[in-house]
């Protein structure tokens, strides 16, 4: 993101807001243009992954009650990793609903040890901080609302606690399992970021991570951040063709991951 559009985000989040879709079964596309959310419709209420920016929550709030959900109904919410980006409407929709948080250990951890790496000050937020997580993950646990199971994967290097997720969704009798990498983004992997913040390790368990993710069996690949896997650009076409197929693509997270591991030794050798 340019320092012109985190400036943006900050003075005029609306800019960012793009209508609430589904995407395929009980599944929701609830983010905005720059952040994935997602909503899961189940039998024992609405689990969330991700909050958005605490800029965008009037956005997150009402796109829940756009698609006719009401955002006190969450019971669980997951976070891919601790950046302000992903957790910063937690406390709003927490103190709403009184679900149940979930977050990376190692990124709670994070939170104590040194609560910059939340990264608000990058966007020039000063005055926001870290929430305490319900629910710490360490990967290999299911999270379980219904009948809907979330298989949850250990995958550091963007953060040290960042957490990928895989379920089920299922749509005209048609089982697809849903894929989303719980943080892709090089930043804290720099030279400079490295310098300032000692995270000497992020980068070779960045690789790790790709490693254990290029073997995942995937049919609706999920952005972390909504242009990572074009769910806008999906969407129209699930549109226009009235169909959830335009988000069904098997090669796509491979592909995906594939270009993470080639970019990375362009940047990092
Ligand atoms: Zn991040």
């Amino acid at each position: 993101m340019t320092d012109a559009e985190k400036k943006e985000l900050n003075s005029h989040p609306w800019t960012f807001s793009t209508a609430p879709f589904r995407i395929a079964g009980n599944l929701y596309f609830v983010g905005n243009r720059d952040v994935g959310a997602y909503l899961i419709d189940t039998e024992e209420g609405l689990v969330l992954i991700d909050s958005t920016y605490p800029s965008t929550a009037p956005l997150l709030i009402q796109s829940i009650a756009d698609l006719g959900f009401s955002a006190r109904d969450v019971r669980h919410l997951i976070h891919t990793h601790g950046h302000f980006d992903h957790f910063g409407c937690t406390g709003f929709v927490k103190a709403l609903s009184g679900c149940t948080t979930y977050l990376g250990r190692r990124d709670a951890e994070m939170f104590v040890r040194d609560p910059s790496l939340i990264l608000a000050g990058d966007c020039g937020i000063r005055d926001f901080g870290p929430f305490v997580p319900d629910v710490l993950l360490d990967g290999g646990e299911t999270i379980r609302s219904g009948s809907t199971e979330i298989e949850v994967v250990a995958t550091p290097g963007h953060s040290d606690g960042c957490m990928s997720f895989f379920f089920y969704v299922e749509e005209d009798g048609i089982r697809y399992r849903c894929g989303l990498f719980g943080g892709a983004g090089f930043n804290t992997l720099k030279d400079g970021f490295i310098a300032i913040h000692g995270n000497t390790w992020s980068r070779g368990e960045y690789l790790q991570t790709l490693d254990r993710l290029a073997g995942e069996k995937v049919d609706i690949t999920l952005g972390n951040h909504t242009s990572q896997a074009r769910m806008l650009e999906k969407h129209a076409e699930a549109v226009r063709v009235g169909s959830c197929l335009p988000f069904v693509d098997r090669e796509e997270f491979g592909r995906f991951i594939g270009e993470r591991r080639e970019r990375f030794h362009a940047e990092f050798g």
